[in-house]
């Protein structure tokens, strides 16, 4: 029998698998698809701890509702009759003040801090091998609101420690030649960087697997398997299957919420939709990624590759492509560069971020269960802060100090 099973081979699950084979446990991971087929697959691949920002705060609501009325707007939600999202709504508007923003960006930026020092080691060590740059990170603004913002922020990221310059367009092009001369201006965050989502989680599962841990894919968990107030482990579809183990993760991304259900667990998230488009890279491609904060899109260069990627659509788990939506990901980012790119090999994604009302992961284990840890609900950050998830789900495992203050994470906060 495992000492521990995981429920989940995305980012946050695979590192999980990892870190708990270096703490000594026996490990199975399982998938019901194909490892790193999921949300971790073609994210924009950001590793920004400077917008560690939740995504409740104050004026999203109705920013959001005035981008309703557009149908290419990068924020959607499918109008229906589900309590569940009206309880999210409700739980959501709670954690969009001033303060609860401030409390969820110190959470999160201890998260993401923790993860960028792990990427290294993880690059160091070779045990995780992809394509990974710390070049920074540039946010271009289109108008004069803009570039205002760019200063104010410059500011708040000064306050926590971050090295970043406010820039005229003439010296963002200089920094970034590919960027097109009918922007306004830019803010350049050093020491940010970029790295290639996929390859890093097929990698670090190829190393988890040569360590011993065993890897279950196309095995979906029907569900958590429970006797008393202990969990004893869970039950696998076609051929069925009891597996056993002394510890659950349940790290299944936007589909947690189902199995906590199932154990009694309030886990309240929503699948929040978001589109990448990748083409093969060119002549003239920019080199750093940027962020295009007035479309809410990212441009990302993932060496032979450029990815589109923004939107946020609250949709159910409906993976359909919206096609003015989509286009508007693309057309948001190319209007920001200087050589229109030929949009070549181009491949169109859809993924499903896993959402909490206060854009928190939830990170721990439940107060009425034993043998359960949950690590999901990253949103917009889960591949940011997957190496440290794993690291803690393996410390909290293992009873041992946790690296970062896991307090804010807690299950039973809602
Ligand atoms: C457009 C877009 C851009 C993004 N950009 C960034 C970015 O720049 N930086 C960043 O840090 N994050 C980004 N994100 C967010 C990031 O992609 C997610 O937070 C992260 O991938 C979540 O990882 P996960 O392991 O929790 O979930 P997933 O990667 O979705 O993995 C969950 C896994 O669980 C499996 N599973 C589910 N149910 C079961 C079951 N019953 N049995 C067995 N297996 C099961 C699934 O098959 C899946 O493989 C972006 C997301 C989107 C959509």
């Amino acid at each position: 029998m495992p000492d521990a099973i995981i429920i989940g081979g995305g980012g946050i699950g695979v590192a999980s698998a990892y870190y708990l084979d270096k703490h000594g446990w026996d490990v199975t991971l399982i998938d019901k698809g194909e490892l790193g087929h999921a949300c971790s697959y073609a994210n924009s691949c950001l590793v920004v701890p400077s917008h560690s920002d939740p995504i409740p705060a104050p004026g999203v609501i109705s920013q959001a509702m005035r981008w309703m009325v557009k149908k290419d707007s990068p924020f959607f939600i499918r109008p229906r009759l589900d309590p569940q999202l009206l309880r999210f709504f409700l739980q959501f508007r709670r954690f969009c003040t001033e303060e609860a923003a401030a409390h969820g960006f110190d959470a999160l930026l201890s998260l993401s801090r923790a993860s960028l020092e792990l990427f290294g080691e993880l690059l160091d060590t070779g045990d995780a091998r992809f394509f990974f740059e710390r070049k920074g990170l540039i946010e271009v603004f289109l108008s004069e609101q803009g570039s205002e913002h760019g200063r104010r922020a410059k500011d708040a990221l000064a306050a926590h420690g971050f090295r970043s310059m406010t820039l005229e367009r003439d010296e963002v092009i200089d920094l970034e030649p590919a960027v097109a001369p009918t922007i306004r201006g830019g803010l350049f965050i050093e020491g940010e960087a970029h790295g290639y989502s996929y390859e890093y989680v097929r990698s670090l599962a190829a190393t988890a697997e040569d360590n011993g841990v065993t890897i279950l894919s196309g095995r979906e968990v029907s569900s958590i398997h429970v006797e008393g107030r202990r969990v004893r482990g869970v039950e696998l579809e076609g051929p069925r299957q009891r597996l056993d183990a002394e510890l659950v993760v349940l790290a299944a991304g936007a589909w947690s919420r189902k199995l906590a259900r199932q154990v009694g667990l309030d886990i309240p998230m929503q699948p929040a939709k978001g589109y990448s488009a990748t083409i093969d890279s060119y002549d003239g491609a920019p080199i750093r990624p940027i962020l295009v904060k007035e479309r809410r899109v990212i441009v990302t260069p993932l060496d032979t590759r450029l990815r589109f990627g923004g939107t946020l659509e609250l949709a159910g788990f409906d993976h359909g492509i919206h096609g003015d939506r989509y286009e508007a990901v693309k057309r948001g980012g190319c209007e920001v560069l200087k050589t229109p790119p030929p949009m070549e090999n181009e491949a169109a994604w859809s993924g499903l971020r896993p959402v909490t009302p206060d854009g928190l992961p939830v990170i721990g284990r439940p107060k009425h269960l034993d043998g359960l840890i949950a690590a999901t609900g990253h949103a917009m950050l889960g591949f940011t802060q997957s190496p440290i998830t794993g690291k803690l789900v393996a410390q909290i495992a293992s009873e041992e100090a946790p690296s970062v203050p896991v307090e804010p994470f807690r299950l039973d906060r809602f």
